[in-house]
């Protein structure tokens, strides 16, 4: 039978999540976009609620959402910053290669840490290889039982503040895809990161480069057989894109509150804007635009909850979700006329924080080449 109405668990964990967002996010989201400093105080409130690593199991210490949970939270946490909220939800990226290719022992040790608030970093993209990830060059080089990795990683969210590294690399430097394989490094082992990098919006998530440079990899620490990384990276995918989407969700519905409540206040020819059709009918588009992508993202959710492929549903609510965020995003400024450019008002942060949506988790194209790609088979 179909239904759309949430269980009492998910509107429970709505609620929790939104109140979440409503005192301990929202009201600190400007001091970070402006101070650019990571939101450690949001992050320990977090866990101690049980609202980090979410998708790590009971059995491994973790709260135990599953996806469908998982894009409830983010679209909440994104309402009150997604900046905040991308920092909160990498942990749970980081953990997604360990749950779906790690061994008993590579979860018992790395899960449990990670879900009592140890941070980790997921690294695939290089400086000469992001969408193409057979593209990347750090290499793990086989010697007796350890791997020696030597590399360059870029745009590593929460790469500086991260102690454990799920690292894609080549162990087969002639292969493309099926010569990748995935590890588990630790800091402790020689890992450098370097300094935040500057970017356009979410201020509070940091992302920088990360260098391995002769680092001494245990074979036990590689995730599955050699050559089983891109699978793995793709099923990462799977999982990843219906969160992010809700996230882009979240943060689309906070500019259409905020554009909706402007135009019924401000006041132009004697009325609220709100009566002004070229006004109403933004609001009306943001609206319609806003319940489609959560449908999409909830629906690419519970297929994969339900144990079926939802690779092309996960590519569509990733795709529609990423461009509707920014689309209703760049409108809510429109909706504020002038003030929509200015920083008094929250519109203009949302706008900036929207277009990574389109980037990152693969970008907008990516999504539909995906999606082509599938309808060619
Ligand atoms: C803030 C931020 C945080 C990030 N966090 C992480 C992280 O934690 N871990 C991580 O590994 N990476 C992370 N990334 C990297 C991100 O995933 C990549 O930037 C993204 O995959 C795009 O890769 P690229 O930047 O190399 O662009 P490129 O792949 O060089 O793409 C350039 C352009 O070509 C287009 N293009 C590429 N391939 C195709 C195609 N097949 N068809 C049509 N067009 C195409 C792209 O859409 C884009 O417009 C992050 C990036 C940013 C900006």
């Amino acid at each position: 039978m179909l239904n759309f109405e949430f269980s009492s668990q998910q509107k429970m964990l709505r609620d929790l999540a939104h109140t979440f967002a409503e005192n301990e996010i929202k009201p600190v989201a400007e001091f970070y976009d402006q101070h650019e400093e990571f939101p450690w105080p949001v992050v320990e409130k977090a866990l101690e609620n049980g609202l980090l690593s979410v998708n790590i199991p009971e059995e491994y210490d973790g709260p135990g959402m599953n996806l469908l949970e998982e894009c409830i939270l983010n679209e909440e946490l994104a309402w009150g910053c997604s900046g905040i909220q991308t920092s909160l939800m990498l942990n749970s990226l980081a953990s997604l290669p360990i749950i779906i290719s790690g061994s008993e022992e590579q979860k018992q040790k790395y899960l449990t840490q990670i879900a009592g608030g140890t941070m980790a970093a997921y690294c695939v993209t290089e400086p000469g290889a992001g969408s193409d990830v057979a593209g990347l060059k750090t290499y793990a080089e086989r010697q007796g039982d350890v791997y020696i990795l030597n590399g360059v990683k870029t745009w590593i969210t929460n790469g500086p503040v991260s102690d454990i590294f799920v690292v894609f690399a080549k162990t087969d430097r002639k292969a493309r895809y099926e010569g990748i394989s995935a590890f588990i490094v630790e800091r402790d082992w020689g890992v450098k990161t370097g300094k935040s990098l500057p970017k356009m919006g979410q201020h509070a998530s940091k992302t920088c480069e990360v260098f391995f440079e002769n680092v001494e990899v245990p074979v036990e620490n590689r995730l599955g057989p050699e050559g089983n990384g891109f699978l793995t990276a793709m099923k990462v995918f799977d999982s990843s894109r219906p969160a992010v989407a809700a996230a882009a969700v979240g943060v689309a519905r906070r500019a259409f509150e905020e554009a909706t409540e402007y135009a019924k206040t401000r006041m132009a020819y004697g009325k609220p804007i709100i009566a002004l059709q070229g006004i109403s009918f933004m609001l009306a588009d943001m609206a319609m635009n806003i319940e489609a992508g959560r449908m999409l993202a909830h629906k690419a959710a519970w297929l994969l909850d339900q144990g079926q492929s939802n690779t092309m549903l996960a590519a569509y609510a990733k795709a529609f979700c990423a461009d509707m965020a920014m689309k209703v995003t760049t409108d809510a400024v429109q909706v504020f006329g002038g003030y929509g450019y200015s920083q008094e008002y929250p519109v203009e942060k949302l706008m900036r924080d929207a277009k990574i949506f389109q980037i990152y988790e693969g970008t907008s194209q990516v999504q539909r080449h995906i999606i082509a790609r599938e309808l060619a088979r």
